[in-house]
């Protein structure tokens, strides 16, 4: 059959959203402020300077960006970051990948609890490493008890545990991850996806603060969404020296250009600036999520940039009613539920707009 694909991927349609364009898109939790024009300028530069010497390849090792996002991370733990405990790919899609390339494959197994990230098993399945996935709670919580068992019957050697999840939103408190590590032991990594970790509520400590205690976590995080650098395609992770340096045998050589580390460089040069945008994001957040609850839906607790939110009996139409009015959500997560990503509050007034109208509600 043409083209030879294997066997167990034929007929699969590519992961992402329908990338539609429409006037206002809360569909795929990216920031809405864009850089600041200062923030811009210092990345055409930095990208020029980057340019008069394309003809080499980058920094294989790219031991400034790393020792930049080390400083970064170290704001979010009391024990400090060293760049040799710093991973970077393109997006953090890409560093898991990696993960699961260095840990998983066949023989081995990758575990998570559903409804959560759609593309954990895709992982997986890229690299041909069983997938076993556990539930979690009604309120979208895990079992510790149900968790730990899992993990005992099954011995994976990658869990994936994203903290804020998606499309939920749900927080891992921190003795979750400690007690799931130990559960995990030696023969496997524990990774703690904080993709949307900046966006937590305050009082929720990162999984970065554990790091000394559990040579098997990991803490991976992105550009994408506090960093509104969804474009950029800049993942990086914090764990043992160890777990960077196996990494390194299944990357390929010079995978970050050198485009793409002048750039995240220049971004985290205006930090201060883009974590603003997350304070007035969070704010954002906490008023939609008031503001759909006062109006009687059902919305899990979100220390992200998106809540999701329902249930409708046809989720379908309200998506497809929100869309007539110019408002794009996710149609994700568990039947009955939609999931919208925080965008400015413009934005988010349109959707109040189209909700109510969409569901016959006076605003
Ligand atoms: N983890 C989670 C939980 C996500 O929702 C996403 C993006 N939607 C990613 C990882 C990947 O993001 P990126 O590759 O842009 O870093």
């Amino acid at each position: 059959m043409f083209p030879p694909l294997r066997e167990e991927l034929r007929g699969l349609e590519p992961y992402g959203a329908p990338q539609l364009d429409v006037p206002v898109q809360l569909n795929v939790n990216e920031n809405p402020y864009g850089p600041s024009p200062a923030c811009v300028a210092d990345i055409a530069d930095a990208v020029a300077t980057a340019a008069t010497t394309l003809n080499r390849y980058p920094d294989r090792e790219f031991v400034a960006l790393r020792t930049a996002l080390a400083d970064y991370l170290a704001r979010d733990t009391p024990h400090g970051i060293v760049p040799e405990q710093v991973w970077a790919a393109n997006g953090s899609n890409e560093v898991m990948l990696q993960l699961l390339q260095a840990f998983g494959g066949p023989g081995r197994t990758a575990l998570s609890f559903a409804p959560t990230y759609s593309m954990y098993p895709e992982y997986a399945r890229d690299t041909m490493t069983r997938w076993v996935a556990g539930r979690r709670a009604e309120d979208f919580t895990l079992d510790l008890d149900a968790a730990r068992a899992l993990v005992e019957a099954e011995r994976p050697s990658v869990v994936l545990l994203p903290s804020p999840n998606n499309p939920t939103g749900t927080a891992l408190p921190p003795e979750a991850v400690a007690l799931l590590c130990e559960a995990v032991g030696e023969d496997g990594v524990l990774v703690v996806d904080e993709a949307y970790g900046e966006f937590r509520r305050t009082g929720t400590p990162s999984a970065l603060e554990l790091l000394p205690h559990h040579r098997n976590l990991v803490v991976s995080r992105t550009m994408s969404k506090a960093f509104a650098g969804a474009g950029l395609r800049l993942g990086y992770l914090a764990a043992d020296p160890a777990i960077c340096d196996a990494i390194r045998v299944v990357r390929l050589p010079y995978h970050l250009s050198s485009v793409t580390q002048a750039t995240a460089l220049a971004a985290l040069r205006h930090t201060e600036e883009l974590l603003g945008q997350v304070d007035r994001l969070r704010e954002e957040r906490d008023r939609t999520v008031a503001w759909l609850r006062a109006q009687g839906h059902q919305v899990a607790d979100s220390d992200a940039n998106f809540c999701l939110f329902g249930t409708f009996p046809d989720r379908h139409a309200v998506w497809q009613g929100l869309l007539d009015h110019g408002v794009l959500v996710r149609e994700v997560g568990p039947e009955g539920w939609l999931r919208v990503s925080i965008g400015t509050p413009d934005e988010m007034a349109a959707f109040r707009t189209a909700l109510t109208q969409v569901t016959g509600q006076t605003p």
